[in-house]
């Protein structure tokens, strides 16, 4: 029997096969350093291992959950949104449930786009808003971004014909792969050019507290108005080293957060109500504390990585966020290549950046989820392997 087609129009997913290869080369007897995969090395918040103790016992937990959130974890995303960004959520009409930011940006897509319409994605870009708008039958329109535009999409150059096409732009600051941060600006005219076009403005803030040199990232529902326009996420994953607990939140747009909603009430039934605690926890026990000591790990293990990278010639931009540097391939090396030099030569997997995109061919991903000396074996063997190359 075949598959459906949308099924076979997919390219395999990237980590997947990175993964795969990973596994083989260990399997033939080599100590490979993963630096490709963005998924912290560290242990989960300690509130939420706390609270899951606390409450898997209590078997009202066990049954099916409020499938759009529970209050008390609503108010908890409401109240964090208010401490942290200054932004003033409705718990009931602004905050939904998420099994994962992964989870509300595919369904949100459902949510909207179909056949004829326009899905405005950056390239390079985390794979899932664009195979998601080709699952849905939509058309994906690319927004390249470069080192020469900061890696922000230039929105003010884009054909009023497009935009008018146009159901969704996704914008995702801190950027996973770049590690580009978002000025306050960028936001302000993304929600000004989505306002005159009618688009929903789809903000992916996975990286919603990493910061370095106490740079915080902010949220585009600060900017006035932009609660008309824009749908955000925020995800436990990254902030609180909670990616196997699948729990996060989208909020904004009334009217959007009621259409993700409807669709997931068809799906799925909410995260489990332990996992829910437990995300209540994290938020109210002090959070930025934990966040303060992730931070301090990342900086100085992405300070080694820049000294590292820059001192091989390959260095782009110095991130002030999320936990990759985002940098340029060996000469005359594809993206392809030069993934396939280090995992062959120095036994180090890196992702190539043309999996994100055309756009980012000619560049690597390296990702800080490792401890300090294994980041540090790591780049000592990539510049033997250089040296040896040349
Ligand atoms: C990690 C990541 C996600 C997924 O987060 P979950 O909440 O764990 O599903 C979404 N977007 C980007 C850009 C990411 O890097």
């Amino acid at each position: 029997m075949h598959t459906a087609k949308r099924v076979n129009q997919l390219p395999p997913y990237l980590f997947l096969a990175l993964d795969q290869l990973v596994q083989k080369k260990r399997a033939e007897g080599h100590d490979i350093i993963n630096l490709g995969i963005g998924d912290p090395d560290m242990p989960s918040a300690p509130a939420a291992v706390g609270a899951l103790k606390r409450t898997v016992e209590d078997a009202i937990t066990h049954r099916y959950p409020e499938s759009l959130g529970s209050r008390r974890f609503r108010q908890a995303v409401a109240d964090r949104y208010r401490d942290r960004f200054n932004v003033h959520l409705d718990r009931d009409s602004q905050v939904v449930a998420l099994i994962g930011s992964k989870e509300g940006l595919a369904h949100l897509t459902w949510a909207y786009a179909e056949p004829g319409d326009l899905v405005l994605v950056p390239d390079p870009a985390y794979p899932v808003y664009a195979a998601q708008a080709e699952f849905a039958g939509a058309t994906v329109y690319r927004l390249p971004l470069t080192q020469e535009n900061h890696f922000l999409p230039n929105l003010a150059a884009l054909d009023p014909a497009i935009l008018s096409q146009a159901k969704l732009l996704w914008v995702n600051y801190p950027n996973n792969p770049t590690g580009a941060v978002a000025p306050r600006a960028f936001y302000e005219e993304a929600v000004s050019i989505c306002r005159q076009y009618d688009i929903l403005l789809c903000s992916d803030l996975a990286y919603a507290d990493i910061g370095f040199e106490g740079y915080r990232p902010e949220s585009v529902l600060s900017i006035p108005g932009a609660d008309e326009v824009a749908i955000e996420f925020y995800s436990l994953s990254k902030s609180f080293n909670m990616t196997g607990w699948r729990v996060a939140a989208a909020v904004g747009r009334r009217s959007a957060v009621h259409a993700l909603g409807q669709v997931k009430s068809h799906l799925d039934s909410g995260p489990f109500t332990v996992v829910q605690e437990a995300a209540v926890a994290v938020l109210q026990e002090d959070p930025d504390s934990f966040i303060r000591g992730l931070n301090t790990i990342y900086e100085k293990r992405r300070n080694l990585a820049v000294r590292e990278i820059r001192a091989m010639g390959l260095l782009g931009e110095i991130p002030q966020s999320t936990f990759y540097l985002w940098f340029r391939t060996p000469s005359g090396m594809s993206s392809g290549q030069a993934a396939s030099f280090f995992i062959e030569k120095a036994d180090v997997a890196l992702t190539p950046g043309s999996a994100y995109g055309a756009q980012g061919e000619g560049w690597l991903r390296l990702s800080l989820t490792v401890p300090f000396v294994t980041l540090d074996d790591a780049l000592a063997r990539m510049r033997q392997a250089l040296l040896r190359h040349d």
